[in-house]
């Protein structure tokens, strides 16, 4: 039987995954961005308490079955917090509603997790490392078309010429089959950003946003606040990157002077372990966002994230204490753009006073 493996979605995370199983010769099934009808579907047959990224995640699973998804996957842990225990719970909740499919939950662990998909997809080592390094080329040159999004859409004179250019990287990004076309994407994609028209006189805001991960990445869920941001003058730097995220295992993102380790060690005196979650980074995001001359940090969480609940108090007491201005807003299925944008304009209105005052 053909194995054609359904994938949620949380960014552009779809672009390494659809290449690593491709490479594996397995097909990959890649539902539509969230919307407000797979959210619904989600919210309706989820707990009612648990966080919003299993609600709408459950969603996209919905979606990619009825797209001829017959294969599901997670890799699951015991960490303390309940992503680790997302796919077991989503694929129970699908198989008593009637969908059938392979459920296959490989283990958190990268070796025990290899060992035991190599089992039950088929592939041979040799194949797997080719499917990795396309995958990790893609993930990287998606990482750099963020990155010079972000950088470029504050100074574009024209609105919406930066999410049109990135957009396009993304899909040149998408269709290339080789490591060796990926590589020459990525000198082409910066030659595409480099001929934006911009004004490099301007001296935009500096805002860090830090959160739950999900939240942080995936634009459906957040209102594309990095683009509206951007779009407002904003220089914004999002905690980590997609591709930090998919390649943790290998401690991608780990290291460097803007790394989780570090990000870490500044959070300890605040709290001195991690919960499960992103609370320890948000802490000492925070307070890199300081160190490093920023305006103001956007922390954004879903509403009953546990991990993220406790670090909010910690980072209310660090606004006062390090004097750096903090917007937390706490999303859910009731959130809707218009309040949240507004809040966002509220603030930036806050940090522009001060900036201009100096
Ligand atoms: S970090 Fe928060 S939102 Fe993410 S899985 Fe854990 S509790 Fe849920």
């Amino acid at each position: 039987m053909e194995v054609r493996i359904g994938v949620p979605h949380m960014g552009n995370f779809y672009i390494a995954f659809e290449a690593l199983v491709q490479e594996l010769g397995i097909t990959p099934v890649v539902p539509p961005r969230p919307s407000r009808a797979s959210i619904e579907f989600g919210i309706s047959h989820s707990p009612e308490f648990i966080c919003f990224p299993f609600k709408a995640t459950l969603g996209d699973l919905k979606m990619a079955l009825e797209l001829g998804a017959n294969t599901l996957v997670w890799f699951e842990g015991a960490w303390s917090c309940r992503f680790g225990y997302y796919g077991r719970l989503q694929h129970r909740i699908l198989k008593d509603l009637g969908y059938e499919f392979n459920s296959l939950i490989f283990s958190g662990n990268p070796i025990d997790a290899f060992r035991d998909a190599r089992k039950a997809l088929k592939f041979d080592t040799m194949r797997f490392v080719k499917a990795v390094r396309i995958a990790y080329s893609k993930s990287k040159a998606v990482e750099l078309t963020e990155k010079l999004a972000l950088n470029t859409r504050p100074f574009e004179l024209n609105r919406g010429d930066t999410t049109r250019v990135e957009r396009t990287a993304l899909r040149l990004i998408r269709k290339a089959r080789t490591v060796a076309e990926v590589q020459y994407l990525r000198g082409r994609i910066m030659e595409m950003f480099k001929s934006i028209p911009v004004d490099k006189t301007r001296n935009p805001l500096k805002i860090w946003l830090v959160g739950e991960i999900y939240m942080v990445l995936e634009p459906e869920a957040n209102f594309h606040i990095v683009e509206y941001l951007g779009e407002h003058g904003v220089l914004v730097r999002p905690f980590t990157t997609i591709h930090n995220w998919t390649f943790r295992s290998i401690r991608a993102g780990r290291y460097g002077p803007e790394g989780e380790a570090y990000a870490r060690e500044l959070a300890k005196p605040y709290l001195p372990y991690c919960l499960g979650g992103e609370e320890q980074l948000s802490i000492g995001y925070m307070i890199m966002a300081k160190r490093k001359g920023y305006d103001g940090v956007i922390h954004l969480h879903p509403f009953t994230c546990m991990p993220e609940n406790v670090a909010y108090p910690i980072l209310q007491n660090l606004s006062t204490r390090y004097d750096i201005p903090l917007l937390s807003i706490s999303l859910d299925e009731h959130t809707e753009s218009v309040g949240l944008l507004t809040r966002v304009e509220a603030f930036l209105d806050l940090l522009q006073q001060r900036h201009t005052n100096g």
